[in-house]
């Protein structure tokens, strides 16, 4: 756009435009600097175990003269890209299996490399004889991630979306998969770009005042460049905001069931998952440590952990240790659910965070009916809790528990929990709907993402200040970088190892 623009500039900003300008087709510069990344590299594709079908993945130069060497049916170098072949795999005259190649030449496969995956009868003795016969013709065993990492490096992909390869697979939930499947489909990448993209328009602008110091010209036009940042600031924030959404997409939201022993909570764990998990008694303190279990409920994994009751005092040690941990879990809580047994009521003033906790009154099939009059329960109910009050309980239970958003179930009888089930996902999305649009589930990324928004937070403070271009600049760059950190326009070898190495072999 500006001839000559990088002629001027220090050696640095040239270096810095050239990493952030990289096109994300274009093959990482880091490329050269990897050892090894040129071997053709062969792992197992599918989990290790007894299975009908393994997939052995081979990827680099060799890979096609590789498989061709062992493969005995017709000549496989000579077979265009995207073709299955079926036929026997020998190895010095030995049949190894009977298998089917697919192969992908590149720049049209995965890594962007040749590429062919053999599909052979999921035996761990065959895989590993097929893989042993690739090593023995000189490929190498893969990395942790490395069919992933040369994808990236290639430009097949960009960091967010090599890393939602891996969160795809390890995804559990509904609300996971999307989020996953969103972000490696390139959603994230892309709200990331455009941010991107005005920036450097601007930045370049800024850049090129500083050229003409001497002569006081402003070619960025500072209203627009303002209203730019705090569309910046408004994409970022709402970013960095879905981290907490994303958070629990990723690890699942944690559900502490608390309350005095007998108050029910085994019973409404057994009944919230449809099965006989817990031990339920009516000997106080039967729950001594903490039971988890795994409840999906619209999409959303809810890890529930029924804990040991609380009561003021015990001489039982071993119960006493149950209460302790009890206290952590209800710390490390999302949610915490305060079982109060309706049958004998007893307000506990559980210590923690109000936008934790959901008050439930149990065994409301217990309670005495006799007094349901509509008008005389507490006209801050909401109409669903009046109507639960008015049908079913006695108004006393209303004077002593005040609290709106009060729940009743019976955990014996299932009323209520469909309702409570409700709750739990309202909670969670917080009025908003399911997100199918870009939700940050990474901490690498929300931790860049916080650094970006100090970052622009800095250059809105200049522009308020009127600060001198030179000193925009600077904050600007400091914006791009850590963007591109997300991105992996800026990157370095380590921090590929830490992200690559997390991966499974064959991902
Ligand atoms: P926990 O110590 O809090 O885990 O309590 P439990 O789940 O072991 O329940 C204690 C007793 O209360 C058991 O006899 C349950 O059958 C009974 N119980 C639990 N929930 C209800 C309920 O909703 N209604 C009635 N009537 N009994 C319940």
């Amino acid at each position: 756009m500006f001839p000559g623009f990088f002629c001027v500039l220090p050696l640095s900003h040239v270096e810095f435009y050239k990493a952030v300008n990289r096109q994300p087709s274009t093959v990482n510069p880091m490329l050269g600097k990897l050892t090894g990344w040129d071997n053709t590299i062969v792992a197992l594709a599918t989990a290790p175990g007894i299975g009908a079908l393994g997939v052995i993945r081979l990827s680099g130069p060799e890979s096609i003269d590789i498989i061709n060497a062992l493969f005995h049916s017709k000549n496989l170098s000579i077979q265009p890209s995207h073709t299955l072949h079926v036929g026997l795999l020998k190895m010095n005259d030995e049949i190894l299996d009977e298998v089917v190649v697919s192969l992908y030449r590149a720049p049209k496969s995965y890594t962007g490399e040749d590429v062919v995956e053999i599909s052979c009868h999921g035996s761990t003795h065959i895989e590993e004889k097929i893989i042993a016969a690739c090593v023995q013709l000189g490929a190498r065993l893969a990395r942790a991630g490395e069919f992933t990492q040369r994808a990236f490096l290639k430009g097949k992909m960009d960091l967010t979306q090599a890393e939602a390869v891996a969160d795809l697979i390890a995804s559990h939930s509904e609300a996971a998969r999307l989020s996953a499947l969103h972000t490696m489909r390139g959603g994230f990448a892309h709200d990331l770009k455009s941010l991107r993209d005005q920036l450097l328009g601007f930045s370049a602008l800024i850049e090129l005042e500083l050229d003409f110091s001497q002569e006081d010209v402003e070619f960025a036009d500072r209203k627009k460049f303002y209203a730019l940042i705090e569309e910046a600031q408004r994409v970022t924030n709402e970013l960095i905001e879905s981290f907490k959404y994303g958070n629990v997409i990723r690890n699942g939201v944690q559900v502490a069931i608390v309350g005095k022993p007998n108050a029910g909570k085994s019973t409404l764990l057994n009944r919230l998952l449809n099965e006989q998990r817990a031990i339920v008694s009516e000997i106080a303190g039967t729950t001594r440590d903490t039971i988890e279990e795994v409840l999906v409920i619209e999409g959303i994994e809810f890890r529930l952990i029924d804990t040991a009751g609380i009561r003021a005092h015990t001489n039982d040690r071993i119960e006493s240790m149950g209460m302790e941990k009890t206290r952590e879990k209800m710390e490390q809580a999302d949610i915490v659910l305060e079982i109060i047994d309706a049958s004998s009521p007893v307000e506990e003033n559980i210590p923690i965070e109000k936008q934790k906790l959901i008050r439930i009154l149990n065994k409301i099939d217990l309670v005495n009916n006799t007094k349901p009059i509509l008008s005389t329960v507490n006209s801050t109910l909401s109409t669903d809790l009046m109507y639960d009050a008015a049908r079913r309980q006695d108004i006393s239970l209303h004077d002593k528990f005040p609290d709106p958003d009060l729940m009743f179930i019976s955990a014996k009888t299932s009323s209520g929990i469909d309702k409570l089930k409700r709750a739990l996902v309202d909670r969670v999305l917080q009025g908003k709907k399911m997100r199918e649009g870009t939700v940050v589930t990474n901490a690498r990324h929300h931790d860049a993402l916080k650094q970006v928004a100090t970052a622009l937070n800095e250059i809105r403070i200049g522009l308020d200040n009127n600060l001198s271009g030179d000193l925009l600049s600077l904050d600007i760059r400091h914006a791009l970088h850590y963007l591109g950190e997300i991105t992996g326009e800026v990157t370095n070898e380590e921090q590929l190892s830490w992200i690559f190495g997390k991966f499974c072999i064959g991902k």
